[in-house]
């Protein structure tokens, strides 16, 4: 466990912490400089141990560890799939375990990672449902999936990450304030590009508008799955709280505010969300919006063996009525299926596995 006494570097930008670090470096008896030094091995030289801070003497390294964490996460299980795709569960200090993903492509090494331990929303296509909520994760939490998959994008891709998806276990903005810290972390820490980095939520009305009060350009996407009311609330019970026209309504404000192009995820379930005739009322829904359309072919669960990925051929006639509809849409091939990389899969095969070891 962090000890109460430890304040998480990691937690929130840079300058949320230099006060405490400042007093620290300076009732040490140590000079100033020291603090530049320690905020390069955090947030340059991804260090998760002061032992690493090999240009400070050894007692204040012995001090620094005894008043502030480098919030370091344990590798529980690594996969890694012949399409390059890496996912790790992390165990946390409690022993919650979360999951992040590495996804090279020619152009791009995104990090998707976790908000969550677990998530409440039981979402019915969605692994991660099907365990429920544990806990909210830190603000630190999430920063160090970054900080530890920076490593080992460096040590073992040569390369390091472009961008971050919040589209890990959990729901984001169901955990707005250490998301937020997180994001300026990300941003103001570690340097990444506020448009780097997106948000991906099921349709939370108020974080939506926080997020569109922020000043910096942070990505925005939305998992949509259903462009009617009954349906959606089949698939996703945030429906309920959340319909669709006041989602849409949330979209339009966060557009006026931001003026950014809005993602919007689409799952295609065979025979469940895929007719053409919902195309043409996805097209008709998003209709003034400026968004682009991801199309998933739904990647199965152990709880939905009834389910099955829209084939192909229907996925590019759901694809064309769109693009007929003047909708900008891409169908996007799902990465490491061999190692159950969508959210929540490694988690629930890794307990599956556990229990079945009992
Ligand atoms: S899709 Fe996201 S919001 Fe829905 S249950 Fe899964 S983690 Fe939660």
């Amino acid at each position: 466990m962090v000890e109460n006494a430890s304040l998480e570097l990691l937690s929130g930008a840079r300058s949320d912490r230099r006060t405490e670090l400042e007093t620290f470096v300076l009732e040490a008896g140590e000079p100033r400089f020291r603090v530049e030094q320690v905020e390069a091995w955090v947030f340059d030289h991804d260090a998760r141990s002061f032992a690493e801070m090999t240009n400070l003497p050894t007692t204040l390294r012995a001090r620094l560890a005894e008043r502030f964490s480098l919030t370091p996460l344990e590798v529980d299980t690594v996969a890694r799939s012949r399409d390059g795709t890496i996912k790790h569960l992390w165990r946390l200090d409690d022993d919650e375990r979360v999951e992040s993903v590495l996804i090279p492509t020619r152009e791009r090494l995104t990090l998707c990672l976790s908000s969550q331990a677990g998530c409440a929303l039981g979402c019915r296509f969605c692994a991660t449902g099907d365990f429920g909520f544990r806990r909210q994760l830190r603000s630190a939490e999430i920063v160090a999936q970054y900080r530890e998959s920076r490593r080992v994008a460096r040590e073992e891709l040569g390369r390091p990450i472009s961008n971050v998806v919040y589209m890990g276990m959990g729901e984001p903005l169901a955990n707005l304030d250490a998301v937020l810290a997180s994001l300026r972390g990300l941003h103001e820490g570690f340097g990444l590009g506020a448009r780097r980095i997106t948000v991906s939520t099921v349709g939370l009305v108020p974080g939506i508008m926080e997020l569109a009060r922020r000043p910096e350009p942070f990505e925005l996407a939305v998992s949509l799955h259903a462009p009617l009311h009954e349906l959606r609330l089949e698939l996703m019970p945030i429906e309920r709280r959340y319909p669709l026209p006041e989602l849409f309504g949330a979209l339009r404000a966060y557009q006026a505010h931001k003026n950014r192009r809005i993602s919007l995820e689409y799952t295609l379930i065979d025979g469940v969300n895929d007719d053409r005739e919902l195309a043409e009322t996805l097209a008709d829904l998003t209709h003034g919006l400026t968004c682009f359309i991801n199309l998933i072919p739904f990647n199965p669960i152990p709880s939905r063996p009834e389910w099955r990925p829209t084939p192909k051929d229907r996925i590019a006639v759901f694809s064309e009525a769109l693009e007929a509809r003047g909708v900008p849409n891409a169908v996007r091939t799902p990465r490491g299926r061999d190692i159950a990389a969508a959210c929540g899969q490694l988690r629930l095969s890794r307990n599956e596995s556990s229990s079945s070891d009992r």
